[in-house]
């Protein structure tokens, strides 16, 4: 599938488009980008992020965000790097399969190796030599699922470490300096992920305590030119308190807007309920972040209701247990059915999982033990999400979104090739 040159934005976009940003948004391979000199590159932080908005098609948005260690293509998937790795995958690999940035966990970071170490190291773009942008989460949510003994108050969070049970205390001012001495360039605010189901009464009280800590993280984050800031929009399934939360969030004034406390157990079809209106509440000329989505129907379902970025720990961690996704569905290959399939786990994907490796390989290796299965699996799944992004952006760019969509689920309807 190559782009095709003579491309146009839609009648719809509204913003003047240079050619040079055109053609990057429709590339599909960034080998030959960005890659040249990551040890010892050194970006002008001084320059401000950036988003502008090629084409539009119903609430769906394709553009880019520029920012001083190079521009994101949206809507855009960030892989998963927890520990400063994107597990199984070198970061000059996971930069060939299309990815412009990475979500770093500052739970996790924090308690190993420390964010005050990452920093004396140069920081997290030196430290795991990925030198594209980095988005970090604030840690609020995984502190809420992975540490023991927490202790939530007005202040912040107080816990025990899942590793070693030492204690700390996470407030906005303090995840704010974590991700600063990061060095992440795009900043999430200290934020309360509501659980689901919640009553009205709680998930307004989870709402107002992260709108306060909103402003609180605002605050303490200052002017930070080359940075960015999102605030995150809480209010579980009920719009009025959405609404509620947007205004605020409006109010105090952020680079981008993420829409939080969705992907936590709510099933796809009140997630897009949601979604239909959620997205547009916040500011349209700033960039829209769903977090932790999700499934390939997830995600084209979340950039048809208007979001531009999303992240998932799926096809990393699905390829470590076997499982593909391909267009037409995932593929177990643990299956007894591939042990003697020379075919490709895709015969139309052009990753090196698919060009070089047959089903029956990868079925031995990862029956095997072997730690080349996570490395091909998650390969071919990170390529695969990336050319679904690729595949939207070219589509919404070129206004047959809804064709797109169309033939995306019907190949995955087909289900998998027959066995041989
Ligand atoms: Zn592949």
């Amino acid at each position: 599938m190559c782009p095709d040159k003579n491309a146009r934005p839609n009648e719809t976009a509204y913003n003047i488009v240079k050619s040079s940003q055109l053609e990057f948004l429709l590339s599909i391979s960034v080998s030959d980008l960005g890659m040249r000199h990551w040890l010892g590159y050194e970006a002008d932080m001084t320059k401000r992020i950036s988003f502008f908005i090629a084409g539009t098609e119903g609430r769906a948005r394709t553009g880019v965000i520029s920012t001083p260690r190079g521009d994101i293509r949206t809507p855009a998937f960030m892989p998963v790097g927890t520990a400063a790795t994107v597990k199984a995958m070198l970061p000059e690999n996971v930069r060939a399969t299309g990815a412009d940035i990475l979500l770093g966990n500052t739970y996790h970071l924090m308690l190993r190796p420390t964010a005050e170490r990452i920093d004396r190291l140069g920081g997290l773009h030196k430290f795991m030599n990925w030198q594209a942008p980095i988005l970090t989460d604030s840690g609020g949510f995984q502190v809420m699922s992975l540490a023991s003994l927490r202790k939530m108050s007005e202040e912040g969070v107080r816990f025990k470490s899942h590793i070693d049970g030492s204690a700390h205390h996470l407030t906005p001012e303090r995840s704010m300096e974590i991700q600063r001495l990061l060095g992440s360039d795009i900043v999430m605010a200290f934020d309360e992920c509501t659980p689901f189901p919640a009553d009205e009464a709680t998930a307004r009280a989870s709402m107002e305590l992260s709108m306060r800590w909103a402003q609180r993280s605002r605050d303490a984050f200052g002017d930070r030119p080359g940075h960015a800031l999102f605030g995150i929009q809480q209010g579980s399934i009920y719009r009025d308190q959405r609404q509620e939360s947007a205004e605020k969030l409006r109010e105090i004034g952020f680079d981008g807007y993420a829409v939080g406390g969705l992907a936590v157990g709510e099933g796809q079809e009140q997630m897009f309920s949601v979604l239909d209106y959620a997205p547009e509440m916040l500011p349209a000329e700033k960039p829209r972040y769903l977090m932790g989505v999700g499934k390939p129907d997830d995600i084209v379902g979340a950039v048809e209701r208007g979001i531009d970025m999303m992240d998932c720990v799926l096809p990393s961690r699905s390829g470590r247990t076997g499982q593909a996704f391909t267009r037409r569905g995932v593929v177990n290959i643990k299956n007894a059915r591939h042990q003697d399939d020379p075919r490709p786990l895709d015969e139309e994907c052009e990753c090196p999982t698919c060009r070089e490796y047959s089903r029956a390989y990868l079925h031995h290796v990862f029956r095997t033990g072997e730690i080349i299965a996570s490395m091909l699996m998650t390969w071919h799944n990170l390529h695969y999400y990336q050319e679904l992004m690729a595949g939207l952006r070219q589509a919404i760019v070129e206004g047959r979104l809804a064709n797109f969509v169309a033939d995306f689920h019907e190949t995955r309807a087909e289900g998998d090739i027959e066995p041989l």
